[in-house]
């Protein structure tokens, strides 16, 4: 059965980026009917924090991504270990005890001669004795596993035919000094033990695959299939990663995107499909595919989102706004009609709030010069009311045929009077309904 995992560090808030890597195991899962987890990777107790935690959780829910379980790392660490002494057995791990400092040096020496900065297996030639003299030294070493020398191949989901020559990778670290084990071990024994058949991630992650997969090997695992989707850039293809702190979830949506017009741009972007608005989760796992997906980088441009967000919301039936138009204070019988009247001019629920100040409190008057004597004369002959849907038509005809303005030049000063903005909803139906509200008020 199809199994993916969705598997961020509880670090930070998730932003676009992560989003991508969430949405594309989601919907892998969902289309063929498997199993979607969450996986908190917090193996490191000082930089994980659990209301980062609650935050992904929230993220995820906004955007009607569910999963069909939680696993956390830091509740696994007793199968990690026993995969570590396996390992050991093996032969394919090994204490190390070179101090950052003096792998920096062998780096920059490897640098200068022109070969690749991979570690040179030095700690593979100490006996019993000499590890013991330094164990008493330095205190534990770290363990890195030993990659078997040759060329390590899959077939990715979006990059294609890959092949990596081991001794170009530096045997990765799978424990620490302090005994924390990394992600590249953990990772490993979840997939393996949580029977993951699709990993997609980022690009950056390639190297870590290669590496990955001889672990997999070793420890006896199925090799998932794997995915690596490119990295996001801004629209001018610049780095977004400075950026990724104003682009977080939870900004996009305090700025009144809609989950659909992120899920649906998400669900296309860097792929060979177009990006087509969808209104519900159906709609983007049917028209998902990860073979259409490309190695270039994706360009993402935030601005794209609001337009998507103001054509879902110019569809959207009041049922489903109701609840949030009654905390902007609306009363209820009249909730209704103030959706109708303004939905097409909204580009994101936020600004429902300032049509509804408008409407209640009457907006300051702008008249320019030129129109001043116009809009008075104008005012003069405005009705009492009560308004119909037909006032606004039946007075401005009236002012027209007393003044000789027409078209833009009657309508435009009017508008500008009564709202204090030159654009907005229809006047025939905006007047009535601040009428009645304003009477209210009374
Ligand atoms: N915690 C890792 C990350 O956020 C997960 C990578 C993976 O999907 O394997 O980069």
């Amino acid at each position: 059965m199809t199994t993916t995992r969705f598997a961020p560090s509880p670090t930070g808030y998730l932003h676009v980026g992560n989003l991508r890597t969430a949405l594309m195991n989601f919907l892998i899962a969902r289309k063929a009917g498997g199993t979607f987890i969450l996986r908190i990777d917090d193996t490191d107790p000082e930089r994980s924090k659990e209301e980062y935690v609650d935050a992904i959780k929230e993220d995820l829910e906004w955007l009607g991504l569910h999963w069909d379980r939680v696993e956390r790392q830091s509740q696994r660490l007793d199968r990690y270990s026993a995969a570590a002494d396996r390992l050991r057995e093996m032969g394919r791990l090994y204490e190390c005890f070179e101090t950052p400092t003096e792998l920096d040096l062998k780096r920059k020496k490897q640098l200068n001669m022109g070969r690749p900065p991979v570690y040179d297996r030095a700690a593979l030639s100490l006996d019993a004795a000499e590890k013991e003299k330094l164990r008493a030294a330095r205190g534990d070493g770290h363990w890195r596993f030993k990659l078997r020398q040759e060329r390590i191949v899959w077939d990715d989901a979006i990059l294609g035919p890959q092949s990596i020559d081991a001794a170009s990778v530096s045997d990765p670290v799978l424990i620490r000094g302090d005994g924390q084990v990394l992600y590249t071990l953990a990772s490993v024994v979840d997939d393996t033990e949580m029977g993951v058949t699709d990993v997609v991630r980022g690009a950056d992650h390639v190297t870590n695959t290669a590496t990955q997969i001889q672990i997999i090997e070793a420890l006896d695992g199925t090799v998932p299939r794997f995915a690596h989707h490119s990295l996001l850039t801004g629209p001018q293809g610049e780095s977004l990663s400075k950026r990724f702190g104003t682009l977080a979830l939870r900004d996009l949506r305090a700025r009144g995107v809609h989950p659909m017009a992120l899920l649906s741009l998400m669900a296309r972007l860097g792929s060979s499909d177009p990006v087509e608005l969808r209104h519900d989760m159906d709609a983007l796992i049917e028209g998902f595919d990860i073979t259409r997906f490309g190695a270039a980088p994706t360009k993402f441009d935030e601005r794209d989102l609001f337009p998507l967000t103001a054509r879902l919301l110019h569809e959207t039936d009041f049922a489903e706004v109701r609840d949030y138009i009654a905390t902007l204070g609306v009363p209820a019988d009249l909730a209704e009609r103030f959706w109708d009247v303004t939905r097409e001019n909204i580009t994101t629920l936020n600004d429902l709030e300032g049509w509804w100040t408008m409407f209640r409190d009457g907006a300051d008057p702008v008249i320019e010069d030129e129109d001043a004597e116009f809009v008075a004369e104008a005012m003069e002959m405005l009705p009492e009311g009560p308004y119909d849907d037909e006032s606004w038509a039946k007075w401005t005809a009236q002012v027209k045929q007393a003044t000789g303005r027409k078209g833009k030049a009657l309508f435009m000063p009017l508008r500008k009077a009564l709202t204090g903005q030159p654009q907005g909803p229809d006047m025939a139906q905006m007047l009535p309904l601040m009428q009645v509200i304003r009477a209210r008020k009374k």
